[in-house]
């Protein structure tokens, strides 16, 4: 039997991401305590608010497990995810309180990088490498991060307006948006195919 792909379910909208796996027929597992990473093959961290995910990650002694388990399984995160996953953050963002990448994913973020809450937006982006050449998909933005920079071996795998908004590097796959909020499966079938 296959096992779950688990979904960091601290918080956030970690419930939109098992609809999207029900839907491919896979199963999923909620993921709160180290222990629990044994049982999953692959993980997402969702997106919410990256202040309390890394408040939390920390409380619950989290942060190196979920390290650990990124070198050896595939792991997506989801905008506040993305930010988790992320090398390093950059800007003067006043509402930062803190927050302490995982430092995974090779590229730099920027929280909010297009504004406010009421700067959310619906946008198609440009898919490439794994999530399919040339392809467009419905993209919702909600107080997104922007990627500013990105590392030499990390593949930029969709775009929006010329600028990374996906990138993979090996099992690590990060985006700024939300697949999860759309009903198009490709990007939860792609990291299905990594793990
Ligand atoms: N702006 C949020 C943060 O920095 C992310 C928003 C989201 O995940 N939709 O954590």
């Amino acid at each position: 039997m296959t096992a779950p792909v688990g979904l960091l379910a601290l918080q956030g909208d970690f419930e939109k991401h098992r609809q999207a796996f029900a839907a491919l027929g896979r199963s999923t597992v909620r993921v709160r305590r180290p222990a629990e990473l044994a049982a999953i093959c692959g993980l997402v961290i969702p997106g919410g608010e990256s202040t309390t995910l890394s408040r939390l990650i920390d409380r619950i002694g989290l942060r190196e497990p979920l390290r650990e388990f990124a070198a050896a399984h595939p792991v997506m995160g989801t905008c506040a995810g993305l930010i988790m996953l992320a090398a390093k953050m950059d800007g003067e963002d006043p509402t930062d309180f803190g927050v302490r990448p995982l430092g995974l994913l090779d590229c730099t973020v920027q929280r909010n990088g297009y504004g406010r809450q009421i700067d959310s937006f619906t946008a198609p982006v440009r898919t490439d490498g794994m999530l399919g050449k040339g392809e467009d998909f419905s993209a919702v933005f909600i107080r997104a991060p922007l990627i500013v920079e990105v590392g030499p071996l990390v593949e930029v795998v969709a775009t929006h307006e010329g600028r990374p908004v996906a990138v993979r590097s090996g099992g690590l796959l990060g985006m700024t948006f939300h697949p999860e909020l759309t009903s198009d499966l490709r990007i939860h079938q792609a990291f299905l195919d990594l793990v």
